[in-house]
């Protein structure tokens, strides 16, 4: 059975790369301990993350990444964490491609644009008051002055 690269916008397939290699997204592993379940489990998300997949679910069970996704053409030891390829980060299609993700990224940075401004009007607004509120003193002042000649 060919195996298609998962990645978004990559057409890599097995029977037609002879060229890649294919890497299957790593299981969980739970029969070795704790600790390797938890890397393991941590290194499975990180590939779901990388690759967008995590809304698929168990369609991803059997996804496949080819060499192209990993700076050195194919994915680190498990116990490597450090390692740059611990999961794919090359070529992920989405990056040039319109990701659903960065819409309420790029609105959340509109909003606190939004806010920046809107506090920067509400100093000046607060300035302006200030500085009315001291002329008006002042002429207070002045009015006291004359009043007590
Ligand atoms: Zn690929």
């Amino acid at each position: 059975m060919p195996m298609f690269c998962a990645v978004y916008g990559c057409s890599n397939r097995s029977n037609r790369e002879a060229t890649r290699s294919f890497y299957r997204v790593p299981k969980v592993v739970v029969h070795r301990g704790e600790k390797s379940k938890q890397l393991t489990e941590k290194r499975r998300r990180k590939w779901l993350e990388n690759l967008r997949l995590l809304s698929k679910g168990a369609e991803s069970n059997n996804a496949c990444v080819c060499s192209d996704h990993f700076v050195n053409g194919r994915p680190s030891d498990v116990n490597d964490s450090e390692s740059v390829d611990w999961a794919p980060t090359v070529h992920l299609g989405y990056q040039k491609g319109k990701p659903v993700s960065e819409v309420p990224r790029k609105r959340e940075k509109m909003m606190m644009a939004m806010d920046d401004q809107h506090q920067d009007g509400a100093r000046a607004l607060l300035d302006h008051h200030w500085t009315n509120k001291n002329i008006k003193q002042d002429d207070t002042d002045m009015l006291h002055g004359r009043q007590d000649d």
